[in-house]
């Protein structure tokens, strides 16, 4: 048999059906490329680019050794220099480059083999998962091409790239050398090769396995000591009687098919709630399909909630179910109820009474199952009495009236609140942040959070990413919390006597880095009265 009989149809042996498959006799796989382009990348996270190269390369080496042993055997070759070529012919029938001869470009003594790589598969995934590299990224086909050489031709023969599309260049073009031609220039490249250098590599592995494995168990402990204050049902802290009212009223909601409303100021975790009470009813099995009504123009609205047909209104293409139909057997979250139109409250108040709607543009109804969570952070029965909003529409929505408390009016919540969301983007950013320090402890509790929950969560994000240390102190905290609090008369300014007070106390407690001596006395009290002063901050409504 010659190399151009090679053909895949007879190489790659496999049931349709499914089942085993054999490449030239042996067991094979089909693993896509982007699996493997993450392997990589993990690998690189975990161990560095150095071992992962190395990893890579002797993976390569193997596989083309072991490539060149079964072709050696499988056929009945007419000569020896056709298997001996054949490992190059493999790489393109097992889809991983597109070769091409090349006119020798590469300087020194002529290569034993030379080869441009179009597509190849490895670049393509390291620039995909990685961005460009600084060297050549194809090592497990080098690694191939390496194996599969030093055993047909029984010496060592060295694959390297001198160029690679992984680190911009139009093509790859490896050169193939017995080792000992190879000159110093390339000593770096070459040394992935060598068996010791992967025992290193894995050496390494082992060691930054078990550094990750120390690390994980200590942040399991630190998640776990907050476990005692993190509710199952919504993952967050929710010690206070407020929350804890709350949460039961929810759970049992849940179990009905009512209408529910859920009210609370911007960022309090209404649709927190929401997913809650949809992942607790019957309709768990079926999607949660959430819509902001607010960031939508009432047109774009009322085909996305309701869905239009082809020809309806100009860019309407092709007939689309809206919302309600998809959420069909589920739940539909209307976030920021009190901005739809009355118009649309229309449609919407006579979808919920007979649970069906009509796309637009079309004139036959279709029933839907489903059921509606609603969020607002405005005061709709205000809202009502200003004839913004519909009063039948408001009733409807507010079988259940879940009213989610602010930050302030649960202050019990904030500190184990503050520790979860730290431990969370500590991990997130690899931040080496665990805790607080005192004094920021003190502002954290005493602030009177206007954007609640998700305020609390953008500063401590903030704050990880600043803190220099492995605590979180009050400078890396966004100045209105604590620092540079304004004590002058500003127009339009709501405080009272109380607050400025308070304000002030804090900017001085803050100007010592939290040192209660030192800010008593410039204040001017004594340490108890500061002290008094600063519990009765924590239980009033900052
Ligand atoms: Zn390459």
């Amino acid at each position: 048999m010659r190399l151009d009989d090679l053909d895949l149809r007879e190489l790659f042996e496999f049931d349709p059906k499914g089942g085993v498959m054999r490449f030239a006799g042996d067991r094979a796989l089909i693993l896509d490329a982007i699996a493997l382009g993450l392997l990589r990348r993990t690998l690189i996270e975990s161990v560095g680019s150095d071992a992962t190269r190395g990893i890579f390369t002797r993976f390569g080496y193997a596989h083309g050794h072991r490539t060149a042993v079964t072709m050696k055997h499988a056929f009945p070759w007419d000569s020896e220099a056709d298997w001996r070529v054949a490992g190059g012919r493999l790489h393109m029938m097992q889809g991983l480059v597109v070769p091409a001869p090349v006119e020798s470009v590469s300087r020194g003594s002529k290569p034993f083999v030379e080869n441009l790589w179009h597509d190849s598969y490895e670049a393509e995934q390291h620039l995909i998962h990685l961005g460009r590299s600084e060297e050549a990224v194809c090592w497990s086909l080098c690694g191939f091409a390496s194996g599969y050489l030093s055993y047909a031709h029984d010496r060592e023969i060295v694959c390297i790239e001198l160029r690679c599309r992984g680190r911009g260049d139009a093509v790859c073009h490896m050169v193939g050398r017995p080792r000992e031609e190879w000159t110093d220039d390339h000593a770096g490249a070459i040394t992935y090769f060598d068996m010791s250098k992967l025992d290193a590599a894995l050496d390494q592995v082992t060691r930054k396995v078990r550094l990750a494995e120390r690390k994980l168990r200590s942040r399991r402990q630190q998640l776990a000591s907050y476990r005692a204050e993190i509710d199952e049902t919504t993952g967050s802290a929710a010690a206070s009687p407020a929350m804890q009212k709350l949460l039961d009223l929810a759970r049992r909601v849940a179990k009905v098919d009512s209408t529910v409303l859920v009210t609370g100021e911007s960022g309090v975790g209404k649709e927190r709630i929401a997913h809650m009470i949809h992942e607790r009813s019957s309709r768990a099995h079926r999607p949660l399909v959430a819509i902001n009504c607010g960031a939508l123009p009432e047109s774009l609205l009322e085909s996305e909630l309701f869905g239009h047909i082809k020809g309806s209104f100009t860019g309407a293409t092709q007939d689309r179910p809206g919302l309600f139909e998809e959420a069909s057997g589920g739940s539909l979250f209307l976030d920021e109820i009190g901005e739809v139109t009355p118009a649309l409250q229309v449609r919407l108040l006579r979808t919920l009474q007979e649970q069906e709607v009509r796309r637009v543009g079309e004139n036959r109804n279709r029933s839907v199952d489903v059921r509606v969570i609603a969020a607002t952070n405005r005061n709709l029965e205000d809202e009502v009495v200003a004839g913004r909003f519909r009063q039948d529409l408001y009733y409807r929505l507010r079988v259940i009236e879940l009213p989610v408390p602010a930050l302030r009016e649960r202050r019990e919540d904030i500190l184990p609140l503050a520790r979860i969301l730290l431990a969370s983007a500590a991990q997130r950013t690899k931040s080496k942040v665990t805790s607080f320090t005192p004094a920021a402890v003190e502002l954290l509790q005493v602030y009177h959070w206007p954007g609640n929950v998700r305020e609390l969560e953008n500063a401590i994000e903030r704050a990880t990413v600043l803190a220099t240390g492995t605590r979180i102190g009050v400078h890396d905290l966004p100045s209105e919390i604590g620092s540079n609090v304004a004590t002058a008369f500003i127009p339009g300014d709501t405080r009272s006597l109380a607050d400025v007070e308070r304000e002030y106390i804090l900017a001085v407690l803050d100007a010592h880095q939290g040192n209660r001596a030192k800010a008593a006395k410039q204040l001017a009290i004594s340490s108890a009265t500061l002290y008094r002063k600063l519990a009765a901050f924590r239980v009033t409504r900052g």
